[in-house]
């Protein structure tokens, strides 16, 4: 009987998931380490007690079925529990629910098991990052989540590793490093399973790294097979990976020397599988360096850099691309999350791709063969004019890409729309789009070479320092939105807009309880109703909430939750955040009807006083400081040394009067653990010293306008 029974669910399971079931029979652990089956991933839509895979689902719509929250009880919905994290870096998982015990992750890879119900830790594991692996993430030491499949939970660290946990103990199985770790490469995307394999990519394209995506073995660890996303040394044997066939195609769009900076085209974030039609979709990242003009001569397309590329995921080969920025020179990314689904579209049922990058489109793709179907754009834009729906390709405008001179572009590096995901409701057909307005002025940077393992981008970002006149610096912040966006993907057209006065907000969910649930940079956690964008319901997180929410049941009561902790790549590299201060710790927030939880008191962490040292500096040194502070510092202490309070504001320091302890820190590496490595690599101690008079000139500033609003 009991081998029938086996042999039962072993077909229902499918014969790709034969390979990964050899300890997922046992029917002694409890359900929740083990019962998350490809069956189980594939059905996750039967499940909507369950939140199994990172978008929901795999179509990765976000979209929960449960009604017993809705747009006529919303009002009475309450914390039920909260979960404080031990770190201030930005939070950006999604959590996975399995029959009632929630997995995330925090900031520096660390991932946590809880009774989804109480918040109750049940365990929780530190991968122990290297602090000094945080210089080579470009937008925080973030981490997306986790997957869950066969009794294990899998994440990708920081550093590179991908390690599988035991469900039930969080006690490491195996380890794989997935990365060269002499090269800048990070990990800060979840996993996704596909019939018995982790499927993993990587950042690092600003640094200079050759992007790709990994398959491996869910049970062992083993590596499946591996797709190199733009081509490598023209002078070295092939890579012996699922990529070379097509690199040959891909080579031929690229010029000059483009693999010694490696290229880019990193996998960070979107990597979707496609049930229906069994293929994997990527989302695949900028170049590196960013400037065409000095990746590639200015020349070619430089595929697959901003494209999305269709594989097969059982052996990696590459179907079909479609590239959203050809001869991308602009930091315009195509990893931003994709959505499947079903439309109808003139009068047929097609099979959509659906996705809204960096660039500003709002693509609707037809998987089936990867040809564009639409695209239009969702924010205003200055980089092109639409899109040739004959050739796929952008209708560029004259000085787009900055070679007459300088050139204000919108969107920009930041994106009409980052990672922050969107979600699909089936019930109102319209999809919720957390878009932001920040233009960036692009220029070549003067005397640029590439230096190994630093931030590499070729454009001259001390152009778009702040300034200094309180004026036009409010000008400029006036120039800065954020939205949450519904969109009608038939009709290519906004239904509704909720309108903020920053950018940088969070993910969304949408419910068949007609809401939509969104986070904001302000820590406003909120609820809309989903056909008309009505504000049904706000929460006051505390902190600035950037994830994406998802829904989930136990013992028939309906929660809510989303991680809250502001950071990321806009805190980080801009100087227009609201009030800036040293940011508290995240959390994971926990809603249900009538919860009954409440925060503690907000607690703010005040701001040091400016610290500037007494000493005069001659204004050449401060000069020259500015240069080294905005090419080696700014991107993540803020442009003009205005921190957002994700980092440390400089101008604030204990060590800015102290010139030992900051040539301690700045050349002798004394901070490597908290991810302030040692800058001798790429400047002198001189540089140093320069560094410290310019944020010291500034941190006078700052003084003098304290003592002028508080005498
Ligand atoms: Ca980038």
């Amino acid at each position: 009987m009991r081998r029938q029974l086996l042999r039962a669910s072993l077909i229902a399971m499918g014969a790709a998931a034969l390979a990964s079931c050899g300890t997922a029979d046992a029917d002694t652990k409890p359900a929740a380490a083990d019962g998350v089956t490809t069956a189980r991933l594939l059905n996750a839509a039967a499940e909507p007690h369950n939140w199994l895979t990172h978008g929901g689902t795999y179509l990765e719509q976000r979209y929960s079925p449960l009604t017993e929250i809705n747009d006529a009880n919303v009002g009475q919905l309450q914390l039920a529990w909260h979960y404080d994290l031990d770190t201030n870096r930005g939070q950006e998982a999604t959590p996975i629910i399995v029959d009632g015990v929630m997995y995330t992750t925090s900031a520096w890879s660390k991932v946590y098991a809880l009774d989804a119900a109480t918040g109750k830790e049940l365990w929780t594991y530190d991968p122990q990052v290297p602090g000094e692996r945080g210089f080579s993430a470009c937008c925080d030491v973030v981490n997306r989540g986790v997957a869950v499949h066969g009794g294990k939970v899998f994440v990708g660290a920081l550093d590179g590793r991908l390690i599988a946990l035991d469900a039930r103990t969080g006690k490491p199985l195996w380890t794989t490093v997935t990365v060269d770790p002499s090269q800048p490469y990070t990990i800060t995307g979840a996993p996704r399973i596909v019939k018995g394999k982790v499927v993993i990519g990587n950042g690092g394209g600003e640094y200079g790294v050759r992007g790709y995506v990994s398959a491996y073995d869910a049970e062992t660890g083993k590596l499946a097979w591996r797709f190199y996303t733009v081509p490598g040394d023209p002078s070295k044997p092939a890579d012996g990976a699922a990529s070379d066939p097509i690199m040959k195609t891909a080579a031929a769009t690229w010029s000059g020397n483009w693999w010694k900076a490696g290229g880019g085209g990193t996998v960070w974030d979107a990597i979707v599988y496609d049930p229906e039609l069994d293929q994997l979709y990527i989302g695949v990242g900028n170049g590196s360096p960013w400037n065409h003009k000095i990746r590639s001569e200015g020349k070619g397309d430089n595929l697959f850099l901003s494209s999305v590329v269709a594989l097969d995921p059982d052996s990696g080969a590459y179907k079909w691309h479609y590239q959203g920025t050809p001869g991308e020179t602009w930091d315009f990314t195509q990893t931003q999350p994709i959505i499947l689904a079903t439309l109808a579209i003139d009068g047929s049922r097609r099979k959509v791709l659906m996705q809204a990058p960096k660039n500003g489109f709002f693509y609707v793709i037809d998987r089936t063969t990867g040809k564009l179907i639409s695209a239009k754009n969702f924010v205003p834009m200055t980089w092109a004019t639409g899109v040739d729906l004959k050739t796929g390709r952008p209708i560029e405008t004259p000085n787009a890409r900055f070679q007459n001179g300088d050139e204000m572009v919108a969107p920009s590096a930041l994106g009409a729309h980052n990672w922050h995901p969107m979600s699909f409701s089936p019930k109102t057909g319209l999809v919720y789009l957390p878009a932001q307005e920040v233009p960036f002025l692009y220029s070549d940077q003067k005397g640029y070479r590439h230096r190994p393992g630093a931030w590499n981008i070729a454009v001259d970002s001390v152009k778009n320092m702040p300034p200094d006149d309180k004026a036009t610096f409010k000008a400029i912040r006036a120039m800065l939105k954020g939205q949450l966006v519904a969109w009608d993907p038939v009709a290519q057209k906004e239904v509704w807009r909720a309108q903020y006065d920053g950018p940088w907000n969070g993910g969304t969910l949408a419910t068949a309880g007609n809401l939509v649930f969104q986070g904001n940079a302000k820590g406003e956690f909120q609820a809309f109703r989903a056909d008309t964008g009505e504000k049904l319901w706000r929460f006051d997180a505390q902190t600035g909430v950037i994830a994406g929410p998802v829904s989930y049941s136990v013992g028939g009561a309906q929660y809510v939750a989303v991680s809250a902790g502001y950071g990321g790549a806009y805190p980080l590299s801009s100087s227009f955040v609201d009030n800036p201060r040293p940011m508290p710790n995240g959390r994971m927030l926990v809603f249900k009807l009538n919860g009954g939880a409440t925060l503690p008191a907000a607690d703010p962490i005040p701001n040091p006083p400016a610290n500037p040292p007494a000493e005069r500096f001659a204004a050449a040194t401060i000069a020259h400081g500015q240069q080294v502070y905005e090419i080696n510092c700014s991107v993540c202490h803020g442009p003009a040394g205005i921190s957002s309070g994700v980092l440390p504001d400089l101008r604030r320091s204990g060590s800015l009067s102290d010139t030992a302890m900051w040539s301690d820190i700045v050349i002798g590496g004394q901070l490597k653990d908290r991810g302030m490595v040692s800058f001798a690599k790429w400047i002198s101690a001189a540089d140093a010293e320069a560094a410290r008079a310019y944020i010291g000139d500034r941190a006078k500033k700052l003084q003098a306008e304290e003592k002028t609003a508080n005498p």
